[in-house]
């Protein structure tokens, strides 16, 4: 089995952070990552000071922590070709987030996808150039995404904000606070020029004829259609909390509750970055550095950074408040709306179940090889149900790793 001081999961900006302050304190540090490369969302495939990784982290890339392991402070891996553990002393989770994608008519239509997915999708090889694109959903992340797809050659038709032309308006004018946010805005303001950017508007539904040709879009009493060739819809991030979760670690509403040296309620177990609640990346940053600091018990460097935090966090209140989600958008689904997509499970079976319990025993809604990572996020917004339980494996993964540990047997006994 190996052996670290500090195992870091995650490689995204809070991850990097937290690994390079951990081995700067003299601990010896691993890290873990389902990609090939470290970035984490934002910096997928690019390389910076932020993602070049130190000698002397050992790096497990393509490798995803799937479970706990056999003893304490222990986990269990999976790679493209085998399950191991790896014992740790301390623990920094930087699993970062997930956008969040809800139903509406249309929205299991080839071509529509959520907004940073579709980037995503764009930065790994597909190709835009010429190709037509509704960017629609909440907060900062839409502009940044209208823009990079401008870049790469799409025809970015409009960008559908649901928040109010009065929250967006008086955001703005929060922001003159942070000049290095005006600076950035000032970027993609220019970089989007010509693009419309319509407040208080949304999608309703997406048509078309074996993928998606057009979107209808609301906007007060207007409503209208689009054509498009892809509509990249997110409504902002929600944190990735399954592991802390088995773990044992508390929750607070839906992240991983820290105290102030971004510790976690288990002992020796630290969490940092988009998993503690969203932020954006300087937070995340920040907060990976104190993690690694902390982790290592090097509280003096760890405090001086809580000032910027502070303020990052500031920032990230700001954000909260004025991308708030509206309460038309719990109205759009009809009753053939699917809402659990993996196991094509429709509105109607769910308006008749009391919680996500219920719809997991009655319909098999979140049972699915997502695990309701989609599903469970849009069963809240829609009918404020909590899921509320986290069961190994936390990924899907090959029935060969499993085979051997003892939990699975036992659990398949039962169920035989
Ligand atoms: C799809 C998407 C696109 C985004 N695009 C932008 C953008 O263009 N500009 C911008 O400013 N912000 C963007 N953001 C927001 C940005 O990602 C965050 O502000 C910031 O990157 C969060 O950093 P983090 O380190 O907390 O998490 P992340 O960057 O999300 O990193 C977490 C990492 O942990 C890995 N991971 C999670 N669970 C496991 C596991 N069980 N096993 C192994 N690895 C695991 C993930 O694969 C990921 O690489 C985007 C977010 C998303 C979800």
């Amino acid at each position: 089995m190996n052996e670290v001081d500090v195992l870091v999961i995650g490689a995204g900006p809070a991850g990097m952070a937290a690994a390079m302050r951990a081995q700067e304190s003299g601990a010896r540090v691993a890290m873990v990552d389902d990609n090939w490369s470290a970035g984490g969302q934002i910096w997928r495939g690019v390389q910076n000071s932020h993602t070049r990784t130190p000698a002397g982290i050992r790096m497990f890339w393509g490798t995803q922590v799937v479970a706990r392991g056999t003893a304490e402070r222990t986990l269990l891996l999976e790679d493209s070709e085998k399950a191991f553990e790896l014992a740790f002393d301390k623990l920094i989770l930087a699993t970062g987030a997930r956008e969040i994608y809800l139903p509406f008519p249309g929205w299991t239509l080839p071509g529509v996808m959520g907004a940073g997915g579709l980037q995503a999708l764009v930065k790994s090889g597909l190709g835009i150039q010429g190709k037509t694109v509704v960017i629609a959903g909440s907060g900062p992340l839409l502009l940044a995404v209208a823009a990079y797809l401008r870049k790469a050659g799409a025809r970015v038709k409009l960008i559908a904000e649901q928040a109010t032309t009065k929250a967006v308006s008086s955001f703005a004018f929060h922001m003159v606070r942070y000049p290095m946010k005006v600076t950035q805005a000032t970027a993609l303001k220019l970089s989007l020029h010509g693009v419309p950017y319509l407040r208080g508007c949304w999608v309703e539904a997406a048509e078309g004829e074996g993928r998606v040709q057009r979107v209808r879009l609301r906007q007060g009493r207007k409503s209208w259609t689009e054509d498009c060739d892809y509509a990249g819809i997110g409504y902002g991030l929600y944190p990735n909390t399954e592991l802390a979760a088995l773990l044992g670690c508390r929750l607070r509403t839906n992240a991983i509750e820290v105290n102030e040296w971004q510790r976690t309620s288990v002992d020796g177990v630290f969490a940092a970055g988009e998993c503690t609640g969203i932020g954006g990346v300087d937070l995340s940053l920040i907060e990976g550095e104190i993690a690694g600091y902390a982790a290592c018990g090097d509280t003096a460097r760890a405090s001086r950074l809580f000032g910027a935090r502070s303020r990052a966090k500031r920032f990230a209140g700001a954000l909260d408040r004025t991308f708030r989600l509206r309460e038309e958008l719990r109205t759009l689904p009809r009753p053939g709306t699917i809402i659990c997509r993996c196991e094509d499970v429709q509105y109607e079976k769910l308006q008749q179940m009391s919680s996500f319990r219920a719809a997991k025993l009655h319909t098999r809604c979140g049972m699915g090889p997502c695990q309701a990572r989609i599903c469970g996020v849009a069963t809240e917004f829609l009918f404020g149900w909590r899921t509320d339980s986290v069961r190994p494996p936390i990924l899907p993964v090959r029935a060969g790793s499993l085979i051997t540990r003892k939990e699975f047997q036992q659990e398949s006994s039962i169920t035989r």
